[in-house]
């Protein structure tokens, strides 16, 4: 047996019976046919930010933390190792006067990790992270080294984009990337009614938008970004507000790079579960949500409500596939219950026909979520043509991809 393992938040803890850092694509496919030789598992780990069992294994847990750092660069586009963190990714890139379009909340994961679970932002216009990958390099469960990209085994792509690390050790991946950028972060406070009444014109008028609903309060924080030398605008009537309405002026909290001014900080630690909802279906399901933890939820739930959109794309278990998205977060602190809370706003998103973030709390399994995604099927025959084996398929995975 070697080291527990715990992830991030705390919730999420088990005891491998083996651990190994690979330092190249020998010593993986080393790992991979040793696995399958002797019929144990083995889960790729990035940086242990899911709380959902994804890596959970009594097998061995793989970590690309010796596979880090960019290979190559040509125009728009970067190749880098899977290991690779987001934060360090986004210096290296910048220095070479690059940058990705969009990024999530934090920037700790890793690009495989962050990429296998369709980890996202927020604005119109972006899809999730996933998207950003034009090109992937796997060793499968066979041991075979397999490049995907839109001229070599292109019928995989959009099963390799977002794998949930069930056809293969990811080595490398080429993002899609845009010239460098500066942003500004704006946020403010205002009465929710307020920011639903303005949400789509908030959404449209700036590059990312997102805003958090406090129970409590029944406030919201507005958090926009543009490109710093756009002018934002704020909608109409702000000069009719006053803080008396829980109403606070806009303010200027950051200038800077996309890695630097899109990530954030986070210390304390917290309990998630989000789900991707259609965008029409949003303000039912937010209604519904707001009224039942202010009804249900009240004394357990001081923490925040996040709301997002992401845009459609054709990735087979993207849970934005086919539909423009917006994104219901309920957080809530690491140290406090949260399976109750979580569970009943989940037949509130389920009934809205929402769709669950992979890496975070759900409990949904292969017959609930084969009907959610119109290419699920697709992605289960990929996956068994990869790792014929199960090399890669824990109980948790069999429960989540297989039906009984
Ligand atoms: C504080 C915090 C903030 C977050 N913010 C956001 C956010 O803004 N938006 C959002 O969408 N999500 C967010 N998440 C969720 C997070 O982005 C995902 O859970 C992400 O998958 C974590 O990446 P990781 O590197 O930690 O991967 P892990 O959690 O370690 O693994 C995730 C998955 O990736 C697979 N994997 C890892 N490496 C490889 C590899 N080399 N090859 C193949 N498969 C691999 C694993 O097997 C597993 O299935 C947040 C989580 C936390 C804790």
């Amino acid at each position: 047996m070697s080291r527990p393992f715990v992830n991030w938040s705390g919730s999420l803890a088990f005891t491998p019976s083996g651990r190994a850092e690979p330092a190249d694509e020998d010593e993986v496919r080393e790992l991979v046919l040793r696995a399958r030789e002797s019929g144990t598992t083995l889960r790729p780990v990035g940086s242990g930010h899911s709380s959902s069992p994804l890596v959970r294994t009594d097998g061995t847990l793989v970590s690309l933390d010796r596979m880090v750092g960019v290979i190559d660069m040509a125009g728009d586009r970067a190749t880098v190792r899977g290991g690779s963190r987001l934060k360090e990714l986004g210096e290296g890139l910048y220095d070479a006067g690059l940058a990705m379009e969009n990024l999530g909340d934090v920037d700790y994961q890793s690009i495989a990790g962050a990429t296998a679970t369709g980890t996202h932002g927020t604005g119109l216009r972006f899809g999730n992270l996933s998207t950003q990958v034009s090109e992937a390099r796997l060793v499968t469960g066979t041991g075979e080294v397999l490049d995907v990209s839109p001229t070599s085994n292109s019928d995989l792509l959009p099963a390799v984009r977002l794998s949930l690390g069930v056809l293969g050790v990811v080595t490398q991946l080429t993002l899609a990337l845009l010239p460098r950028y500066d942003l500004r972060r704006r946020a403010w406070c205002a009465p929710v009614q307020w920011t639903l009444d303005h949400l789509a014109e908030l959404q449209h008028r700036n590059r990312n938008m997102d805003f958090y609903w406090y129970p409590r309060s029944d406030l919201t924080q507005i958090r926009t970004i543009n490109r710093a030398d756009e002018v934002p605008e704020v909608p109409i009537e702000a000069s009719r507000m006053s803080a008396s309405d829980g109403w606070y002026e806009p303010r200027d909290l950051e200038v800077g790079p996309t890695h630097r001014t899109i990530p954030q900080h986070r210390e304390l630690r917290f309990e998630e579960i989000e789900y991707m909802l259609p965008s029409e279906a949003f303000p039912a399901c937010f209604a519904e949500v707001r009224r039942r933890i202010r009804d249900r939820h009240r004394r357990t739930v001081g923490w925040r409500v996040l709301v997002r959109t992401i845009a459609a794309d054709d990735i087979w278990l993207s849970n934005a596939y086919g539909r423009a998205t917006t994104t219901i977060a309920c957080l809530q602190n690491a140290s406090l219950p949260y399976e109750e809370y979580f569970r009943d706003m989940e037949t509130v998103f389920r009934q809205y026909g929402g769709r669950p973030h992979w890496g975070k709390k759900h409990w949904l399994t292969a017959e609930d979520l084969r009907p959610l995604f119109p290419r699920w099927d697709d992605f289960q025959a990929a996956r068994r043509r990869l790792d014929p084996d199960g090399v890669f398929l824990t109980p948790d995975l069999a429960r989540l991809l297989e039906e009984a």
